[in-house]
């Protein structure tokens, strides 16, 4: 990707239009690791927007949903980057806490010995 040029958004109605816009103006766009990362402050890091009167959301959740769909209940939104920031939805997947904790350790395991895909 380009530096300062936005990935082609799938198709879709207004809304996800208007909602993917606030996350692409929210974010930084990292050229080496194409990370998009969440600039807006808020009550917390990555938080991004009233959802529907229902107080906040995480700003990875938030994009997961909007560029992926829904997160099934249970399940958290993990960064393959390891970058808690960054809301790129090819940078995120669904798991499990014990696929997190697990994750975490593999990573920390291999972090002097394997290169990281990316
Ligand atoms: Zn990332």
């Amino acid at each position: 990707m380009k530096r300062g040029t936005y990935p082609v958004l799938g198709c879709g109605g207004k809304r996800m239009k208007t909602a993917s816009l606030r996350i692409l103006d929210n974010v930084i766009v990292r050229p080496q690791s194409r990370c998009w990362m969440w600039t807006s402050t808020g009550k917390r890091y990555g938080v991004v927007a009233p959802r529907g009167g229902h107080g906040y959301q995480l700003a990875h959740r938030f994009s997961f949903e909007t560029f992926r769909g829904q997160i099934p209940k249970g399940l958290y939104v993990l960064h393959r980057c390891d970058r808690p920031r960054c809301v790129n939805p090819n940078h995120l997947w669904l798991g499990t806490q014990a696929d997190n904790l697990r994750d975490m350790v593999a990573k920390g395991r291999h972090r002097n010995g394997t290169p990281r895909p990316h």
